[in-house]
């Protein structure tokens, strides 16, 4: 894609498209940006616990999008991050086996999570013992589910993009530049706080609060927040207004 920043805000795209398909709507901004090509289209999850609807919908939305822009000619890469350098937090409940099915942690080595909590994903052993790491566990699973759906997406491991030095440039980059990212970070975080509100799609996907505080509701009264990690759309909680 291309490098210069659009101007198309992404929450205002259906808004302000008579498009029936909100995937032609997203098509439509992305050709306003006259990206390079291939069109790089990309998703991704922490890979832990047992795959869920909300992975497969993370793949599915990029997938229609390919969809649409490839329907217009152009060429597309479908990217699918597995964040396996992010760090175990909780222990989850419940795993699944190279087969999908569920099982409780008495099934497996659970031990193998406890021991290393805090650790990056590919850092922790496999419960199940089939696989290089837990992390490794999860991303085979989800990619057997992408198979089952006969969706071509290209899998790409963070874990081996820092191993490889892919992220050392922007990583400075950031680092230097310390002061701007973290108010760029911060607006962008209001701004979905903001969205998720009006659209009332706020959801609770985690245990304890990451972050709280109070934004500007639509309405001009301040409202507190409570958001919690793991969600993509970063899950608002209301605690009501001030
Ligand atoms: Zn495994």
């Amino acid at each position: 894609m291309t490098n210069q920043p659009s101007t198309v805000d992404p929450y205002d795209v259906l808004d302000r498209s008579d498009r029936e398909f909100w995937a032609d709507a997203v098509a439509d901004a992305i050709e306003a940006r006259d990206p390079e090509e291939p069109i790089v289209i990309k998703g991704g999850v922490s890979p832990s616990g047992t795959p869920h609807i909300g992975h497969t919908n993370e793949i599915l939305r990029g997938y229609f999008l390919a969809h649409a822009l490839r329907d217009r000619g152009h060429e597309v890469r479908q990217v699918f991050t597995s964040d396996d350098r992010d760090r175990l937090r909780k222990i989850p409940r419940r795993l699944a086996d190279l087969g999908g099915n569920i099982v409780g942690l008495g099934e497996v080595d659970a031990g193998a999570l406890g021991r290393n909590l805090g650790k990056p994903y590919t850092d922790i052993p496999d419960p199940f013992g089939c696989c290089d790491s837990y992390g490794d566990h999860f991303t085979e699973l989800l990619r057997r589910s992408v198979d089952r759906l006969g969706i071509d997406v290209e899998f790409v491991s963070n874990t081996r993009l820092y191993e490889g030095g892919e992220f050392e440039e922007v990583t400075r980059h950031v680092l230097e530049h310390a002061g701007d990212a973290g108010r760029v970070h911060q607006q962008v975080r209001v701004d979905v706080l903001r969205e998720c509100r009006s659209d009332g799609v706020g959801r609770v996907t985690g245990d304890s609060p990451a972050h709280h505080g109070d934004i500007p509701g639509t309405d001009g009264l301040q409202r507190s927040f409570v958001l919690f990690d793991g969600c993509g759309c970063g899950s608002v909680v209301e605690r009501g207004d001030q």
